[in-house]
């Protein structure tokens, strides 16, 4: 395949980003590697939690993504850790470190999500999605942004949430984690400012992926758009997809991983050199309704 790394808007950078077996992670590392990034791509690649109740992905997903980044001409690696590992994490960043020179971006991406109401939780049920959220984000930034200061600056782009920006019932866990993203994201870019790092937050609205698109989330989805699912409708996928269509501003259902992959390179590229600190949405129109 042609090697792309010598032009686009990534050219010559080197790209760590996790969750990048499938969803949001996979279609940037390919977005990533079109604009002429190498891309290391980190997952776990296994079930990360008991709590969550739809598939998960394998080794042979992430080598899908590696399959499809090196079709767009990137270079590619592979780490398999689970981001609650924090030594695990140091260590990957030193082998991208000898093997690739130096690290310049980190999309620090991957994620679960379940819902309890909070009179049922058990403990899992708070913890896993607090400690791969939130903790395991903070961990991938400590892990990895002392190899961004050594570059002499760079960028780092996590991922949070519409639930970050509001409550949702039987959500709060994950909601809390990405709240608590965005404050771990706006704390980040006042102190690597002077590192010459930017920091910000992308906010997918409901994305076409495994984590959204399967029979217990759709109640959710129903909830949020303003009907009270009755029965069968809260299982069924057409009723959520015509409630979140006429719900959004765009008319979407769902947004597909691909429409927020190009917020992140720009996110990524020298272009937004002077843009930290802030939150980007890709809601199909949903943050319209924000009051802020
Ligand atoms: P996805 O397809 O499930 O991708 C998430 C990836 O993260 C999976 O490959 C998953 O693999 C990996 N991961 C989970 N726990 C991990 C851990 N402890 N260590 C390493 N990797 C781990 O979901 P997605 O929709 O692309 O989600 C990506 C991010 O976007 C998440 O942070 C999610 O919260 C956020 N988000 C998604 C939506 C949406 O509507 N889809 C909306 C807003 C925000 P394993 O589980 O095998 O480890």
């Amino acid at each position: 395949m042609a090697d792309t790394t010598s032009r686009g808007r990534l050219a010559g950078k080197v790209s760590i980003i996790t969750g990048a077996a499938r969803g949001i992670g996979r279609a940037t590392c390919v977005a990533f590697a079109r604009e002429g990034s190498a891309v290391v791509g980190v997952d776990l690649a296994a079930r990360a939690s008991g709590t969550t109740d739809f598939a998960q992905p394998d080794q042979d997903e992430l080598e899908e993504t590696g399959r499809l980044v090196k079709q767009a001409g990137g270079r590619w690696l592979s780490i398999r850790l689970d981001q609650r590992d924090l030594p695990a994490l140091r260590e990957a960043a030193q082998r991208v470190k000898r093997e690739f020179g130096g690290i310049d971006v980190l999309f620090a991406n991957a994620g679960i999500q379940a819902f309890k109401p909070l009179l049922e939780m058990e403990d899992a049920d708070w913890h896993d999605q607090i400690d791969i959220n939130l903790t395991g984000t903070a961990n991938a930034i400590r892990a990895v942004a002392p190899h961004i200061v050594e570059r002499g600056g760079g960028r780092i782009i996590v991922t949070s949430s519409t639930q970050g920006q509001h409550g949702t019932k039987y959500g709060s866990a994950y909601s809390a984690s990405k709240w608590g993203i965005i404050g771990l994201m706006k704390s980040a870019a006042l102190e690597l400012g002077a590192h010459k790092i930017t920091v910000n937050a992308v906010i997918p609205g409901l994305i076409d992926t495994p984590l959204t698109r399967h029979e217990s989330r759709y109640a959710q989805a129903i909830e949020v758009s303003g009907k009270q699912p009755t029965g069968d409708e809260k299982k069924d996928e057409k009723t959520a997809a015509e409630a979140r269509a006429k719900a959004t501003p765009l008319g979407v259902p769902w947004i597909e991983p691909e429409d927020v992959a190009p917020v992140v390179v720009f996110l990524a590229s020298d272009e937004a050199r002077m843009v930290s600190g802030a939150a980007y949405d890709v809601t199909g129109g949903d943050s319209a309704h924000n009051v802020a």
